[in-house]
């Protein structure tokens, strides 16, 4: 901290804290956490004992003849991305779309995490995707799991995506064929399929991922991962009764989003739960409740798309000189309201300094803002948590953004059950498995049950998400790209990949809170990039190789993008830094992003659909 601007209170308010203090206590956790295995700690699930875990246990599987045909569009992934894909191609009357899915029905993130307490941290109506085409109102403020699934399943039925739709079945590889000008799609059914368009809409985070801890193979008690529950052993569903657990002793280890939402609702019924925290989750108010009728105008057209902008108008990072925040906060939640001290909008600083600050001036502040959002949360744990000792351990010394924020109205207040005992591994995570149980701090906690809430593998890689090789123009996508980096045009297509578009995935789009809100925007680009290919008559449509450069470039110069590696290089590790090890902007999971931030960025697509198909080049 600049010792000069420490003394200015014009600028940072007043301070009543010592932000060195906290500094060094946040390098000092950082520490502590960095492995120098980094993401090699993580052992995959998709052989040897846990290999279920690639597996799906929600849908029995169904036998079928090996399919040769040909659709106009081929969407691979039926999660929100592929659901929102085909909803939006729909509307631009492209109907003759062949969805492709791992799993046994659609819904993709909320087809696999169906375990007790599941739901999104992000408002329903803004969340949930086509609301008023649907005219559907959520029935809470945030989403439970069983409601986000049903509605995945609405789309497919009123969009008629179930029609051609192929689940439990893997995409092995795409070719792209010359000669009749489309893509060429293996699958492990035996499937040879061909579409005009291919699209890909494989989420971020699919893949369930371990801690390979030692002795893990060996534990001969239960233990299964948070997003392949098993309802055999817990008894109960969705929204609890897990009578099961009621004569048992259960271990939760991962204190991520997901064992915020597991641990209250295990609590209720585990004879006792252990919960094993490596590093403490940042827990604010979330403020669910049922929704009333009334609770969102949903009469205007455009009322969804108004709100989702309104949103991000309003978590926008930086100071906010180039967004126009609004006076109305359309949500008014934790997110906006923490985003209201964290990134203060511009003209309030500058009326209380009497001048522009610079850019030196804007950093430091952001940076006290940042300890006054985690100062209040770690006050919160004071406040719910009776023992002092359990609520010092909970609370997180990092800054807001170094892991996704979490939010629960139970979660804290767990601690306080007699059944409920956190084993702070002071950084180091679970040391080792016996026969029996788990280790920490050399101490064996025996355990009839293990629930892995650790979450996914992190990449941005297109082939590693989708789980297969794309064959393009004389190229594959890993060659493509070897060299030089990811190469795309607005994130979602590349040159010598003809009439192929990505969408969802992180690399060169852009950041966003509500990632619904992104999957829309990038889904109705897309349908319009397509429908004005299609009035063309054309054969193939192709990101120009200038286009992609000139993307690249933009993407490469962005300051944004220098200034966040800089951030997440002093964070806590965990996947959206390469676990600590990120040596590069390429290395973080947000890969390098469009500078102008979100809504420009959507802005930007949606000028871009206006049919003149700038940057591409199209062949009849
Ligand atoms: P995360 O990767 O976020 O969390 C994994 C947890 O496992 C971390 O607490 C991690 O600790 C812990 N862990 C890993 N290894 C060990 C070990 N050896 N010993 C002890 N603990 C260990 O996974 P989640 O499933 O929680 O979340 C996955 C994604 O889904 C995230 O992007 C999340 O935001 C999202 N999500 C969103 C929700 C929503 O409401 N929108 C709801 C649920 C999930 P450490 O932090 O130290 O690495």
């Amino acid at each position: 901290m600049n010792e000069d601007l420490m003394l200015d209170e014009k600028l940072f308010g007043t301070v009543d804290f010592d932000p060195e203090a906290l500094r060094a206590r946040y390098q000092e956790e950082r520490d502590l956490r960095v492995r120098p295995e980094g993401k090699a700690q993580y052992i995959p699930t998709k052989t040897g004992r846990f290999s279920s875990y690639s597996e799906d246990p929600w849908t029995e599987e169904k036998e079928r003849e090996p399919l040769r045909d040909h659709t106009q569009v081929i969407v691979v992934g039926g999660g929100f991305g592929g659901l929102l894909q085909g909803a939006r191609l729909f509307d631009q009357g492209i109907k003759d779309i062949r969805t492709i899915e791992i799993g046994g029905d659609f819904g993709g993130t909320w087809y696999w995490n169906r375990y007790p307490g599941a739901m999104c941290d992000i408002e329903a109506h803004i969340y949930l995707p086509l609301l008023e085409e649907l005219n559907y109102a959520p029935k809470h403020r945030y989403s439970y799991g069983p409601e986000m699934l049903e509605i995945s399943q609405r789309i497919g039925r009123d969009y008629g995506l179930y029609e051609k739709a192929l689940f439990q079945t893997s995409v092995k590889d795409a070719t792209w064929d010359e000669e009749n000008a489309r893509w060429v799609v293996r699958t492990d059914r035996g499937d040879e399929i061909t579409a005009d368009i291919l699209i890909v809409a494989c989420g971020r985070q699919s893949l369930p991922k371990l801690p390979g801890i030692p002795g893990i193979e060996d534990f001969e008690g239960h233990i299964f991962h948070s997003s392949r529950w098993d309802y055999d052993y817990t008894g109960g569903d969705a929204s609890g009764g897990l009578l099961g657990l009621i004569d048992k002793k259960v271990g939760v280890i991962g204190t991520g989003a997901t064992g915020l939402q597991v641990v209250p609702a295990v609590a209720e019924d585990a004879q006792e739960l252990f919960v094993f925290q490596r590093t403490p989750s940042t827990v604010g108010v979330r403020g669910q409740q049922e929704t009333p009728p009334d609770w969102v105008d949903m009469s205007q057209p455009g009322w969804q798309r108004e709100r989702r902008a309104n949103f991000q108008a309003h978590v926008q990072f930086g100071s906010r000189a180039d967004v126009v925040v609004p006076e109305l906060d359309l949500v008014a939640d934790g997110w906006t309201s923490t985003f209201e001290v964290l990134a203060e909008p511009i003209d309030k600083i500058e009326a209380r300094l009497g001048r522009t600050p610079d850019a030196e001036e804007l950093n430091e502040l952001s940076i006290i803002n940042d300890y006054r959002v985690t100062n209040s949360l770690r006050s919160r744990i004071d406040e719910v948590v009776a023992d002092p000792a359990v609520a010092d351990a909970l609370k997180p010394y990092y800054r807001w953004w170094c892991k996704r924020p979490g939010w629960h109205d139970d979660y804290l207040e767990s601690f306080n059950r007699d059944n409920v005992h956190l084993v702070d591994t002071q950084g180091q995570g679970v040391e080792a498995f016996t026969k029996t149980g788990v280790i920490v701090g050399g101490k064996e906690f025996p355990l009839d049950c293990v629930i892995m809430a650790t979450g996914f593998e992190a990449t941005i890689e297109y082939t590693r998400l989708a789980g297969f090789e794309f064959h393009g123009r004389g190229t594959n996508l890993t060659d493509h790209w070897r060299k030089a980096g990811a190469r795309t045009f607005h994130g979602m297509s590349t040159d010598k990949f003809p009439n192929l578009f990505f969408i969802g995935g992180n690399l060169q789009t852009t950041s966003s809170v509500n990632a619904v809100h992104l999957l829309d925007e990038q889904a109705q680009y897309v349908a319009h990039i397509v429908s004005n290919f299609v009035e063309r008559g054309a054969r193939t449509i192709e990101a120009t190789t200038e286009a992609v450069d000139a993307w690249v470039q933009e993407i490469r110069t962005a300051p944004s993008n220098k200034s966040q590696f800089e951030f997440y290089l002093e964070c806590t590790p965990g996947y959206y830094n390469n676990d600590g090890k990120a040596a590069s902007m390429d290395d973080l999971f947000t890969g390098g992003r469009y500078g102008g931030g979100a809504l420009a960025y959507y802005e930007l697509l949606e000028n871009w659909s206006d049919g003149s198909l700038e940057g591409f080049t199209t062949e009849n």
